[in-house]
């Protein structure tokens, strides 16, 4: 039986009365549950929600991001260093790992002719770290040389010589004294992705299938769990003075910042004591195509002290829409807004009784964070310049113009010995009969999302992702699921290099 051979009813306005599936929020997260779901079971019927005018507007627009596919070739912030000394890498390994999986899927989508064109959001950028003062120097080498032994790293290659650094990133020397001691690593294999881009083709697929509808301009205004075990989700069109209701046996909150009310809405157990704390992003950016010529990598820092480790600073080419650019950033700044086109009601109506003992926790015990925040608001133009200045010592205020990305909820959950803890990672928060999942957190994001996908799946639809035929699709579109990439180096290469070369992003 076909999905349109189902009989499928619909609202007044268009949707799917009674859909499997309902997915809620247009940005990669729903996108790529969607076309894993369909590929999976042609047969499902699945309504997507969005609330805006269209897909791809709040975090997964190519401007509300840093466009960086998190490989954990540069951030300094997933490698810590033990208390022997040591650099633990095993974070790194993880998001690297991570980050091949969306490779392979998005590879697989090439091979399929759903994305026709993958230079269109994905291209080769050197991902670089650099540090500053010979304490950061003797960091980066201890860290240098852990990685380069691990196979997903071995391509790193370290300077501290001024000239080569030079060589590779002209504009980070210039001007900058010579007294000065600075080392770099580099990764030439690095990516620069518009995740906006992609986002859409992935929607423009999903909604060729059949059996799927995508309402925009649509809310969802509150979720209830009928005896039966199937969600009644209201949902009410922009403008609209009355909603209507659909009913579906699986939801999916994708709804970025979006997802912790909603996730608070649905009531289940697993979603309290959650809450969340809004933090926005500023870059600057440079379009004088002079500059922008000269560099050509994504440089990363070391975050300042108090900062949380999403506002690492780095200095970036970026390409959006066929145009290049320098990005630096992010400055932190603060709104009470869960999303950038939210209401500065959303920190305020987010505080319940179960979360309000985790919220003061977290507040009393982030001092640092508090006052690190208050600085960046405060900050002027020229402070921020400052800031870039210590990257591209040369940089002229009247060059860099200010624009605000997306905003990032953090998650702040229960700690039995605290009482609560700020998290930077991404939670996925699934009801006990896996009827339900929410996706909390931004990072590392979109670049990670075929992972995280994964997780959900396997959280949600156990029974099915343990049958064998459930197996075997999952690998027709991520060929090293089930096997550890990390722990086989020849599997790495060989997905890596398909992946590469249907990506055009070989070397
Ligand atoms: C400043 C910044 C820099 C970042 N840099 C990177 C980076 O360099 N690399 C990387 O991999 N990741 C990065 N990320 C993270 C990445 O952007 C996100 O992880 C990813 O885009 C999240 O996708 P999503 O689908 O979950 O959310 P979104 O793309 O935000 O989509 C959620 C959608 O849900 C909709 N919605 C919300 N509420 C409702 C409702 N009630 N009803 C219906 N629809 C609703 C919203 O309108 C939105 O369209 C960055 C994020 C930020 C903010």
């Amino acid at each position: 039986m076909t999905a349109e051979s189902k009989s499928t009813e619909f609202t007044e306005n268009g949707l799917i009365k009674k859909p499997d599936v309902v997915l809620i929020g247009g940005g990669i997260m729903s996108a790529t549950l969607g076309i894993i779901l369909k590929k999976l079971d042609p047969e499902l019927t699945i309504q997507i929600v969005e609330l805006l005018s269209s897909v791809a507007m709040e975090s997964s627009h190519a401007w509300n991001n840093a466009g960086t596919g998190h490989a954990a070739l540069c951030e300094l912030n997933y490698t810590s260093v033990s208390e022997d000394g040591k650099v633990d890498i095993s974070k790194a390994i993880g998001i690297n790992e991570s980050f091949e999986l969306s490779k392979q899927f998005w590879a697989s989508l090439v091979e399929d002719g759903v994305i026709e064109d993958p230079a269109e959001f994905i291209r080769t950028v050197p991902h670089m770290s650099f540090v500053r003062g010979a304490d950061n120097v003797d960091f980066l080498k201890a860290r240098y040389e852990a990685m380069s032994g691990h196979h997903f790293f071995d391509e790193m290659e370290y300077a501290e010589d001024a000239e080569q650094i030079a060589k590779w990133t002209p504009l980070l020397e210039e001007g900058r004294s010579s007294a000065e001691k600075t080392a770099v690593t580099r990764v030439d294999s690095g990516t620069d992705i518009d995740f906006g881009s992609l986002t859409k083709v992935l929607f423009n697929h999903l909604v060729s299938l059949d059996g799927v509808e995508l309402a925009t301009s649509t809310a969802v205004r509150d979720l209830d769990q009928k005896k039966s075990g199937e969600w009644e989700v209201k949902v009410k069109q922009v403008g609209d003075f009355f909603s209507e209701k659909i009913h579906a046996s699986f939801v999916f909150i994708g709804a970025g910042g979006g997802s912790l009310k909603l996730l608070q809405k649905s009531d289940i157990p697993e979603g309290e004591g959650f809450g969340g704390f809004p933090i926005s992003g500023q870059f600057l950016v440079c379009n004088n195509q002079e500059l922008v010529e000269k560099h050509h990598a994504k440089v990363y820092g070391k975050a300042a002290v108090g900062a949380p480790p999403m506002s690492v600073p780095h200095l970036d080419t970026r390409v959006i829409q066929g145009r290049n650019s320098l990005l630096f950033g992010p400055y932190a700044g603060f709104s009470p807004k869960f999303l950038k086109k939210g209401s500065m009601l959303d920190l305020l109506s987010s505080v319940t009784l179960d979360n309000i003992g985790p919220m003061l926790a977290v507040g009393r015990d982030n001092m640092n964070l508090t006052e690190y925040l208050y600085q960046e608001v405060i900050n002027t133009h020229t402070d921020r310049m400052d800031m870039l200045r210590e990257f591209f010592p040369d940089a002229k205020d009247e060059e860099w113009d200010l624009v605000t990305a997306g905003q990032r909820v953090q998650i702040i959950k229960k700690d039995p010995e605290k009482g609560g803890k700020l998290q930077f990672g991404t939670e996925v928060v699934a009801a006990k009969d896996g009827s339900l999942s929410a996706l909390l957190g931004a990072s590392p994001g979109a670049s990670t999302a075929v992972a995280i996908i994964i997780e959900v799946l396997e959280t949600c639809f156990a029974d099915e992702m343990a049958n064998p035929e459930w197996v075997e699709k999952v690998q027709s579109m991520v060929p090293s699921y089930k096997y550890s990439l990390a722990e086989d180096k020849e599997l790495y290469e060989r997905t890596r290099a398909k992946a590469d070369a249907a990506l055009k992003i070989a070397k």
